[in-house]
């Protein structure tokens, strides 16, 4: 066990991880630290190069922004959530974001690292969301992006990688190659998140809904229709599962917690 503890040490030290506050806590307070083994410019373009291969994969099919009406009111619903993230990140407000509709029969959504949006028709159609339940499943993709947490996945991994290939060494294994890309589009899209980053992300997502003027308790009712939907969802959204009644008693007491913020940025709609 001390022996392990030592490696990792090493192993930090020698690949010069860093601990980071990637958000301030908001009024939601999430304070984790977090360690980074990757710089966010390495894990961006990366996401850049996945966001590019799966929209303009889609596009190819003609499978992104048919429906002009359902993209200018996913569009808005964004604008407004992006226009408040500075709460939690001076820097973005400024990143080059971008929000796309996918025609896919998935519920499922994402938000790469940098600020790349997807929203499925699957979603809108299967869930009939409101703007409220909307925002709210922006939200939370957003906090995932402001939160870093692909980069501290691929950082995870990494760290993994690097023990099984100095274990390697001495073993004389062969070591496995990192295409990064790939393995933006994995975190992103094929793997579900831990719990914890779950949670960060629900937290976050609803300040950010009540700070942009949408309901944050739109969120309970979202991820109570969530359950609702049954099989078919994607890791992302699966992930919950084990934990869904864990998961709406948190929305509720944060969504209760933020919801001043919600009365007094209703007013400015
Ligand atoms: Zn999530």
């Amino acid at each position: 066990m001390m022996k392990r503890w030592l490696l990792l040490a090493s192993l930090c030290a020698l690949a010069a991880c860093q601990t980071v506050q990637t958000t301030t806590p908001g009024l939601v307070g999430v304070n984790r630290p977090q360690s980074m083994m990757i710089s966010s410019a390495e894990v961006n373009a990366s996401a850049e190069a996945a966001y590019q291969q799966q929209v303009g994969g889609a596009a190819k099919k003609g499978q992104v922004n048919r429906d002009p009406a359902q993209v200018e009111r996913v569009r808005r619903i964004a604008q407004r959530l992006i226009s408040q993230t500075g709460a939690f990140r001076p820097d973005a407000p400024a990143w080059k974001w971008e929000t796309n509709v996918i025609s896919a029969k998935e519920v499922n959504a994402w938000c790469m690292p940098g600020g790349k949006i997807a929203v499925y028709t699957g979603l809108i159609e299967r869930l009939q969301p409101t703007d409220d339940e909307l925002a709210a499943v922006m939200g939370h993709e957003i906090a995932h992006a402001l939160r870093e947490h692909g980069r501290e996945r691929v950082s995870q991994a990494q760290a993994q990688g690097m023990i099984i290939s100095v274990l390697g060494v001495a073993t004389g294994a062969t070591q496995g190659t990192l295409d990064l890309t790939q393995m933006v589009v994995e975190l992103t899209m094929n793997l579900p998140n831990s719990r914890e980053h779950e949670t960060e992300a629900d937290r976050i997502g609803v300040e950010l809904a009540a700070r942009a003027g949408y309901d944050p308790r739109g969120a309970i009712t979202l991820w109570e229709k969530m359950g609702k939907v049954g099989g078919g969802q994607p890791p992302e959204f699966l992930s919950t599962h084990p934990n869904h009644a864990t998961r709406i008693s948190d929305l509720r007491v944060y969504s209760a917690k933020v919801l001043p913020l919600y009365e007094a940025a209703r007013p400015r709609r």
